[in-house]
This record gives structure tokens, C-alpha cells and sequence, in this order.
């Protein structure tokens, strides 16, 4: 140290570094970058912002790296450089010293950049959204409006959505080019399971895309009928205290109030109660529901499933409600619904009213299923976030399915086009070993733990699904991040990078002396 004011300024260790950096070359330069640095040194000096100093520095240490030159050969001596570093930690709000910025932080910034710069040079071609596609979907939709003579007007409500799902495979094959061999195989699967898709479901699927992840969900191929094993049925006697009603959890049920859907997914974990013909069940059977939950004091949260919650009329659905928040230790209510991604047409003002009022009185909250991108339109979005005004939540329960969804980019591209969408994704299960049906959809557990850890440090922490699988309730498959336990320290990996931090434990003696606990000790 010297006597000079200007040292009185003490350098962090970042600073302190970057100037060893700065100085310690041997080299010498004299081209024009370095008469391009005299330009920023110049502003930098006269400036009041932070900018023109870190542009500065970051050039400088390029060219003193590039070199091999020290800074005091380029003409900046120690005492300039150190005048610059005091004005920009002085300026900047935070203290931010420049080493922290120039030489931490903005490496930190770009090696984080890198991570995520695949996903965002591919994810339009791997994983595009039905926004991205929607010049397309609207061709597509005009197609199959004119194959099956469905008026714009008829296309924007719900029952003729329904009423025109395609169900059979020569309807199929008039609305979608699929090749002569694949429709004959559809047509043996369809002999014994259902199909339905909306027309608005099927303007989704692109066109001569093999394997598009719409298709995939919504249309049964061979391996259906062909997969060999035993089916384990969902859901069996002993899981049903009462009609409707399925019960794992001592305060959480559902009510399972129809067996139909808009459409029958190919990987649907409730085959064996989707297969047969639809019903919305009968008042005196949701009677007897919510007289279970009435009379069970334990029980604070319902969960209206199907099937599809929102198959339910809007005077069935508002009675139903009604009903539930008569019951006063019931204190929350969630609808389980994939309508709003299969036929958005439904979401209609009485409905929205419907959820709106019951809200009022406890929180409802909406769980759909949205599996891909491309399931989320403007039209889908749309829908979503009129729903999102009028509930507590609205959530995504994802199935991590092969071909669809079981990639880094498309799980990513999923979780944040649904968390702009105004949808927050919850649950992503991982494909259920209860039916051979869909067996050949599923995805090992540890590519799921792959693709659900790589999302750590990457997306939004509240775009990030918790991974489960169903097994008699559902339960966390997530990779554990803690290495070990030692002298005191949890030492954890940072999934997004692989380093591994320290991370000092709560001290355990501290923890269990009650005595001496804050206002405690002044008794
Ligand atoms: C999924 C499910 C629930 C709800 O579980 P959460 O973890 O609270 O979302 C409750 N009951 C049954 C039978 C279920 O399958
Ligand atoms: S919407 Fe849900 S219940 Fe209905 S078929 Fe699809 S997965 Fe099954």
C-alpha cells in the first residue's frame, strides 16, 4: 500500500485477482484494438454509468489475455485502473465490484447461457407449440371442416365438437392421410378399445408426420391389442368406502362423476372405466358421494374426476359444488378436466361463472393434462387463462410418455409453454405398469429423473413438475441431490452443472435446546 487516497479503496479478492490478471503480462501490443481501448478508456473515464467501465474492462482483459501484454504496457497504470474500479463500485446500487462482475459474474452468466443454448436453437423444430404451428393447424382445420362438413359456427361449440368426434377409422382416414396398412391395424384396435377425437383435437396432428406426438396420444395402434401381461384394474373395491367414491389419503378423495371424456387417450390409466358406453352418473348417485364427504370430518379437499369433470352439464356441475361447499370442513375443491386441451370450445361464461362463484367460497382449483407443446394453441391459451382468472390455480398433470414427451427439449418446451399459458405444471407421472395396453409407451424411471433434473437451474423453479410414480398413491421418483453427510455439512450437487457445494447443516445441539430458544431464555 501507498499513501495515496486512492488505495484507502480496498480491493475484494475478485478485484484483487483481475488486477493480477491485468498486470502480470510480459508482453507487448501496440495494435489497433489497443487504439480501439483508448477510445473505451476514454468513456469510461468520463461516464456515470457502470457500462462504458465494464466494457472497458471485459476489453481489456481479452487483450491482455490475447497478448500476453500487461495492462501498465498498453498505457493504463495501476492507479488508472484502480480510480475506475472505486467509481464503479461506487456507482453500482449493489457494491458490485467490477472483478465481481467482469471477472465472476459474467462468466457465470455465459457458461449458464450455454447450458440452455440447445434447447433454444431446437426447440422449435423438436418440440414446436401449437402456436408455432398455427398457420398450419388452421389449414388443417379447414380440411377437416370440409371433409366432414362442420360450419365455423358448429366448430365453436362444444356438444358439436362431441357430436363430430372421429370414432371410426373411415372418418379417420377422410380427415387424416395415414397410409392403408395403418388403418387396417387401427381398425383391429378399434374393434375392441374406443376411439374419439374432437375435430378440434385432430386439427392438432401435422400432417405426413410419422409418429406426430398428437397422433400418438390419440390414435391406438396394434401394440393395444398385441401386448401381452396381465391388466392390474386402477382402482379396485377396496379403494371405494363409498358410491363414486375412491379414497387412499385420509383428507384427500375423488369423485369420479362420468366415465367420458372428449377424447379417449391412448395411454389412458382408466381404460377399464372409459371403455364402455358414457354415462354422467345419476344425482342420487353424487348424493351419496358428498354425503360420504359430509359425514367424514377428516376430509378437507375433493377431487371432482371422471373421466372428465367438465363432460358435466353447467347445471349439474354448479349443483354439485353448491352441495360441496355446504359441507364446511370441506376447505378446498380441485376439477380434474383435459377439455380445455382437447375441446376449448367448452369453457363458456356460465362455466367460468360457475367456477368463479364456488372460488368465492374456498379455492377451486383446475388440474388438466397437457403432455406436449403442441396441445397449447391460441385458442387452447386462450382458454387457460380465462379459467385462471376465475380459480385458485390451474394446474398440469403431464405422463411422461415415449416418442411424446421423454426428451430434454420437449419436457422444457412443455413446462414453459404451459407456465406462459397460465397453467403451472404439478405432476409429471411416470407411465403407469398397471396396463400391457399402453406398455409400449412407457419411459424407464431414470429417463424421467434425467430429463426432470435437467430442468433444475435451467427453467423457472416453478415450471419444474414433481416426478411420481402411481403406486397405491402417488410417490416422489425425484434423483436425491445430497451427496453425503459430514462434519456437520450436507454436501449437495447442483444438478444444472454437476459441482458440488458444501452446505452447512443447522447445528443440532442448537436445534434441540428448547431452554435457551429466543424469548425463551428471559423467562
Ligand atoms: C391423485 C389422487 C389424489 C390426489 O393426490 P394429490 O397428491 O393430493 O394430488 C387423491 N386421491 C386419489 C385416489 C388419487 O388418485
Ligand atoms: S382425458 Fe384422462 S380419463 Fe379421459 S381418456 Fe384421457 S387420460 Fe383417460
Amino acid at each position: 500500500m501507498n499513501e495515496k487516497p486512492i488505495d484507502e479503496f480496498q480491493l475484494d479478492s475478485f478485484t484483487k485477482n483481475l488486477f493480477e490478471d491485468l498486470l502480470s503480462g510480459t508482453g507487448n501490443e501496440s495494435g489497433e484494438s489497443a487504439a480501439q481501448l483508448k477510445d473505451q478508456y476514454q468513456q469510461a473515464v468520463e461516464t456515470e454509468l457502470t457500462g462504458p467501465i465494464v466494457r472497458f474492462f471485459k476489453q481489456l482483459l481479452e487483450l491482455t489475455r490475447e497478448t500476453k501484454a500487461s495492462a501498465a504496457s498498453l498505457g493504463y497504470s495501476r492507479e488508472q485502473l484502480l480510480d475506475l474500479a472505486k467509481k464503479h463500485v461506487d456507482i453500482d446500487e449493489h457494491g458490485v465490484t467490477i472483478g465481481g462482475r467482469v471477472g465472476r459474474a459474467l462468466g457465470i452468466a455465459r457458461d449458464a447461457v450455454g447450458r440452455v443454448e440447445n434447447y433454444l436453437e431446437k426447440r422449435l423444430e423438436e418440440a414446436p407449440s401449437g402456436i408455432d404451428l398455427w398457420e398450419q393447424i388452421q389449414e388443417n382445420k379447414d380440411r377437416i371442416s370440409k371433409v366432414m362438413g362442420i360450419s365455423e359456427d358448429d366448430w365453436n361449440r362444444f356438444p358439436k365438437q362431441l357430436h363430430y368426434a372421429i370414432n371410426d377409422t373411415s372418418t379417420l382416414s377422410r380427415c387424416i392421410n395415414l397410409p392403408e396398412e395403418t388403418i387396417k391395424d387401427v381398425l383391429r384396435v378399434t374393434q375392441k378399445y374406443r376411439m374419439r377425437l374432437t375435430p378440434y383435437y385432430a386439427s392438432l396432428i401435422m400432417p405426413g408426420k410419422t409418429n406426430d406426438p398428437i397422433l400418438l396420444q390419440s390414435v391406438p395402434t396394434g401394440e393395444m391389442v398385441d401386448n401381452v401381461g396381465i391388466e392390474i384394474p386402477p382402482v379396485a373395491s377396496d379403494h371405494s368406502p363409498a358410491r363414486l367414491i375412491d379414497q387412499f389419503y385420509s383428507r384427500v378423495v375423488t369423485i369420479k362423476v362420468t366415465n367420458m371424456c372428449a377424447m379417449y387417450c391412448t395411454h389412458c390409466l382408466r381404460l377399464a372405466h372409459i371403455g364402455k358406453s358414457d354415462q354422467v352418473f345419476s344425482k342420487a348417485a353424487l348424493s351419496e358421494a358428498v354425503e360420504y364427504i359430509r359425514n367424514n370430518k377428516n376430509i378437507r379437499d375433493v377431487l371432482i374426476t371422471g373421466g372428465d369433470a367438465f363432460i358435466l352439464p353447467n347445471p349439474t356441475l354448479r349443483w354439485l359444488l353448491k352441495e360441496l361447499d355446504s359441507i364446511d370442513h370441506l376447505e378446498v375443491k380441485r376439477l380434474g378436466t383435459r377439455i380445455p386441451v382437447t375441446s376449448p370450445q367448452r369453457i363458456d361464461n356460465e362455466l367460468l361463472d360457475i367456477l368463479a362463484e364456488s372460488n368465492e367460497k374456498g379455492p377451486v382449483r383446475v388440474v388438466t393434462q397437457i403432455n406436449t407443446a403442441q396441445e397449447i394453441t391460441p385458442v387452447s391459451r386462450d382458454a387457460f387463462k380465462k379459467i385462471s382468472r376465475n380459480v385458485a390455480a390451474v394446474l398440469n398433470q403431464a405422463v411422461l410418455l415415449r416418442g411424446i414427451n421423454d426428451s430434454i427439449i420437449k419436457m422444457w418446451h412443455l413446462c414453459e409453454t404451459i407456465q406462459s399459458s397460465y397453467v403451472r405444471p404439478y405432476y409429471l407421472f411416470n407411465c403407469s405398469f398397471r396396463n400391457p395396453e399402453f406398455a409400449h409407451m412407457r419411459v424407464p424411471v431414470q429417463k424421467g429423473q434425467d430429463i426432470v433434473e435437467s430442468m433444475y437451474g435451467n427453467i423457472s423453479g416453478d415450471a419444474i413438475p414433481r416426478y411420481i410414480a402411481t403406486a397405491g398413491g402417488k410417490v416422489p421418483l425425484h434423483r436425491s441431490n445430497i451427496v453425503e453427510f459430514k462434519d456437520g455439512k450436507v454436501v449437495l450437487k447442483k444438478p444444472w452443472s454437476g459441482e458440488i457445494a458444501e452446505y452447512p447443516d443447522a447445528d443440532p445441539a442448537v436445534y434441540a435446546d428448547d431452554n435457551s430458544f429466543a424469548f425463551k431464555k428471559y423467562e
